[in-house]
């Protein structure tokens, strides 16, 4: 890529989905089991419109909700509902994107330190996020064997090339266990320890102290935009090379972030302590190769290449560009290969201890921020620091992102799947944004084992535990019927209003009324506990926050 073709900073809107089920709508709009108190109707004048985004904001309810009507079929009334974003990032909705790292923050914790073996998960991935940011759970890869990114079938022909310039890990054999082993201490302790591990990538030229390269025009962005799109790729080979190597089934919650120079980073809370001769051993064993057709030169730049029936063709030549499976099927060599930096930190980490627990709130930490965004704050960027994103920008703009990317027309190459209307530089991929500066895919990766639960279970968990909590106290938890999901029961009409046809007044209104149902939500949480504790016994845990619609 060369400077003139620098473009204005890409801000690729990605379509997002609501934070909440058709069913939750009905439930929080119809008052379900919900006192009268509740189901009185906001006055318009609440909350002064200019002052809804803040006062939302440090309520800690959404502050930027989709409002759905609900009607009545039987009485005709009307009422308008707050329906939460759900998103995960801080600068689209602070509320929302705390609430979902705390839900991350309670699954790694749930996870780490078992000493039972969880239940084995269902195989269906039945534990997706419903929200637009990407933090699925992700399936560990359990599997023995590399997948074959190419998708061009010829992988036999190649296996035999592969792992020749590694060293040979040892294999132990694999007891079917995830839990970590106990250690006895002289004076007799019993330890079960576990770890936390960060993982780099290697370096890419010197950079300062701010992160931004000494010397821009020697820092290899190319290398650097490619590992970043290839990283998850590495990180599952990873836990793959570790698990036959330490013996057991190892379990992970694992976040990927940036670097201050922007380059990815792992950082993993491992269930059971493996030896860091070990997992050095692996690190430097193990590696990604991307069986792609070459792509370091671009053959059309300013002449494009034209769709016809047959697929894109030279616009001059009107020579057909090489099918996908056929230039797959011509590679002799990879057209990257990633590997780990020398860094790394490996940690033991007793359960219980403080330590534990702030290692919880750093793995979780940058999960509200964008990979571009984690270190700044956009609208005060320093000039190299500005340079420095858009130049890695820039570079994870024009990559190809798949197979399938609109990206390889550039390199002279059908797309997989080739379709018309593909213009490089223009893929929806998320690799390619601007704020994800080449990480494609999930921040968050949870093997299976890790807890035995769903994200929707965790989820559950929470809600129940606040509910248990006013039972207890004696106040009617159906009357705190928010979390939970349930069928309509066909008695409701409900419609979700775009933005642009709700007005400001009915817009503050539906936020005030969330704020208030919040508070007392709390309220009565703060009570129901206090009574609970008064009648003797330990307090439960305060997750109020994390519950509260
Ligand atoms: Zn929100
Ligand atoms: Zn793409």
């Amino acid at each position: 890529m060369t400077a003139e073709t620098v473009a204005p900073r890409l801000r690729t809107a990605v379509p997002r989905q609501m934070g909440a089920s058709m069913a939750d709508v009905v439930n929080r709009a119809s008052g379900r089991g919900v006192d009268a108190e509740r189901r009185r109707a906001i006055a318009p004048d609440a909350l002064a419109p200019e002052l809804a985004r803040a006062a939302a904001e440090v309520a800690g309810v959404c502050v930027r909700p989709v409002i759905g009507k609900v009607t009545d079929t039987s009485s005709g009334d009307t009422r308008t509902v707050a329906i939460p974003c759900g998103s995960t990032r801080e600068s689209r909705c602070p509320s929302c994107a705390d609430r979902a790292r705390r839900l991350r923050m309670h699954q790694c914790r749930e996870g780490w330190h078992l000493t039972d073996e969880p239940e084995r998960p269902l195989p269906e991935r039945v534990d997706l996020l419903p929200d637009g940011d990407g933090e699925e759970q992700a399936d560990d890869g359990d599997g023995e064997d590399e997948a074959d990114d190419g998708d061009g079938g010829s992988r036999r022909v190649r296996s035999t090339r592969r792992r020749r310039d590694v060293p040979d890990l040892p294999r132990v054999p694999m007891e079917d266990r995830t839990v970590g082993r106990t250690f006895e201490a002289p004076n007799g302790t019993v330890y079960r320890p576990s770890m936390f591990v960060t993982l780099t990538l290697p370096s890419y030229g010197r950079v300062t102290a701010e992160g931004v390269p000494v010397d821009p025009s020697r820092y290899d962005y190319r290398r650097a935009a490619l590992d970043a799109m290839h990283f998850a790729k590495l990180v599952d080979r990873f836990w793959q090379n570790l698990r036959r190597c330490a013996g057991y089934r190892v379990q992970y919650f694992a976040s990927v972030e940036a670097q201050r120079r922007l380059a990815l980073h792992l950082h993993a809370a491992v269930r059971g302590a493996i030896p860091r001769r070990i997992f050095r051993q692996v690190r430097a064993a193990t590696y990604h190769q991307v069986w792609w057709p070459a792509h370091d030169t671009p053959v059309y730049v300013d002449r494009l290449p034209v769709w016809t029936d047959a697929g894109y063709v030279d616009p001059d030549t009107g020579e057909l560009l090489p099918a996908w499976d056929d230039a797959v099927d011509a590679i002799d060599d990879p057209a990257h290969v990633v590997r780990f930096g020398e860094q790394d930190d490996l940690r033991g980490v007793n359960p219980g201890t403080p330590g534990a627990d702030r290692d919880i709130g750093y793995l979780c930490k940058y999960l509200v921020k964008s990979i571009a965004d984690t270190y700044d704050d956009d609208s005060e960027l320093p000039p190299a620091r500005a340079a420095h994103i858009d130049r890695l920008a820039e570079e994870c703009r024009w990559l190809p992102c798949s197979p399938g990317c609109a990206n390889w027309l550039r390199f002279g190459v059908q797309p997989k799947d080739a379709e018309p209307g593909m213009t490089p530089g223009h893929c929806k991929g998320r690799a390619h944004d601007r704020e994800n500066l080449g990480l494609g895919g999930r921040r968050v990766l949870v093997s299976r084992q890790w807890s035995g639960k769903t994200l929707a279970a965790h989820k559950a968990d929470r809600a129940a535990v606040v509910r248990a909590a006013l039972e207890e106290a004696g106040v009617d938890p159906d009357d705190h019927d928010e979390l939970s999901i349930s069928g309509s029961d066909g008695r409701w009409d409900w419609e979700v209003l775009g933005r642009s046809r709700v007005d400001e007044a009915t817009y503050a209104a539906a936020i005030a009324e969330a704020i208030e149902t919040r508070q007392r939500w709390r309220r009565e949480y703060e009570a129901a506990r206090e009574l609970t504790a008064a009648r003797a016994g330990p307090a439960p845990p305060p997750v109020i926050g994390e519950a509260a619609a």
